[in-house]
């Protein structure tokens, strides 16, 4: 049936390429009948159809962007359906011919997670080696108390509450690439074939590693912010990659360190478990950030004597420089998208809570994964 359903996928690619149809309706109104061939129900036609028609129009899309695209076709026999199947306590069951079904056992962690309040499973995928599940969940966004400010640096990322700083060390993430980049420049065979797989196989486990361990990351983030019903907000770094090319002035070495960061990885995971959880997520413009006091509001030095601490004239005191950032950014946040004055009140002025927050520092790799 997986292969029926490969070979129709594969049959209405062709007719859309051949008639450059690859909208949804149009193709299913004109061509449906051209699947009357296969022996199969007609919701999976259906669903063959969407499948084709989502395969063009990101072929569609590709060009558009200026990039090469070959035709899509697919390879791995597969069966999606988002019609007519059930779940019976642990079995998954869809039908495979008329009052015929196939049971699937689903293992204990999918179980639960459906029997979540609020999800509801849409539709499911097939291959001869997985079974995925795609669900919806109805989540209401929290109305935010705190906030939480995120600043990503190349050694740390910093996370700021009204009451505390947690600094998660990334040197580890450095080690990872340096390690990886090494390897890769020890390849010595004179064969492209050989080299671009090794290459292509070392970079999938350097982003497989950095993926893991920012993961932990934006998990501790999110569920802070879900204890203390948070906000979070990170700085808007658009175009940070411009910032370190050839000819601004900087080493080969730091170029690379700093471009190779995966500063929209984190974003991105943080923004989609946010949203799971009905944490809202905003950016602020970084500007600034780390020349005044989060204190009293005051312009900021260089601490002469110590690397990357700020020195505050008005307060006495010396300050971390990410931590300065990430309370910065929370301040901002705060009377951004929070404060009942809004947009008027930029500056961080007039917050009376005289106390530097207490500082964690939490090495990325040691965090407790459930
Ligand atoms: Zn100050």
């Amino acid at each position: 049936m997986m292969n029926t359903f490969r070979e129709m996928v594969n049959h209405c690619i062709r007719i859309g390429l051949e008639s450059n149809v690859s909208t949804l309706r149009r193709f299913s109104s004109t061509f449906y009948h051209e699947l009357d061939c296969y022996h199969i129900q007609s919701k999976y036609k259906l669903t063959a159809i969407s499948q084709a028609c989502g395969r063009l129009s990101q072929m569609k899309r590709s060009i558009k962007k200026g990039n090469r695209s070959r035709s899509p076709f697919v390879r791995r026999p597969f069966l999606v359906s988002c019609y007519g199947f059930k779940i019976n306590g642990m079995m998954l069951s869809f039908p495979v011919a008329n009052r015929e079904f196939f049971n699937i056992v689903l293992n204990g962690h999918a179980v639960q997670k459906l029997s979540e309040k609020g999800v509801e499973l849409r539709s499911f995928t097939i291959n001869p080696d997985s079974l995925s599940l795609s669900v919806r969940k109805e989540v209401q966004e929290i109305i935010p108390k705190n906030v939480i400010g995120i600043d990503r640096n190349l050694r740390n990322v910093t996370m700021s509450t009204p009451a505390s700083s947690i600094m998660y060390k990334t040197n580890k993430l450095l080690s990872i690439k340096e390690n990886s980049q090494f390897v890769r420049a020890s390849f010595r065979r004179n064969d492209l074939r050989v080299r671009n797989g090794f290459f292509t196989q070392r970079k999938n486990r350097q982003s497989r590693r950095v993926q893991q361990y920012l993961h932990k990351i934006s998990k501790d983030i999110v569920n802070k912010a879900k204890e203390s019903e948070s906000m979070i907000v990170l700085e808007e770094i658009k175009g940070i990659r411009k910032l370190y090319r050839k000819g601004n002035g900087q080493g080969r070495k730091y170029r690379r360190r700093l471009n190779s960061w995966s500063f929209y990885e984190l974003q991105r995971q943080i923004q989609y478990k946010a949203a799971w959880e009905g944490i809202p997520v905003q950016f602020v413009d970084p500007k600034r950030t780390s020349q005044l006091c989060p204190i009293c509001g005051e312009r900021i030095q260089e601490d002469r004597f110590q690397h990357r601490k700020l020195w505050c004239n008005n307060c006495g005191r010396s300050m971390d420089r990410d931590v300065v950032a990430s309370m910065n950014i929370a301040h901002k946040g705060w009377s951004r998208f929070c404060h009942p004055r809004g947009l008027s009140v930029e500056v961080m002025k007039g917050n009376s809570d005289n106390l530097i927050p207490i500082i964690l520092g939490v090495d990325g790799s040691k965090l407790v994964s459930v």
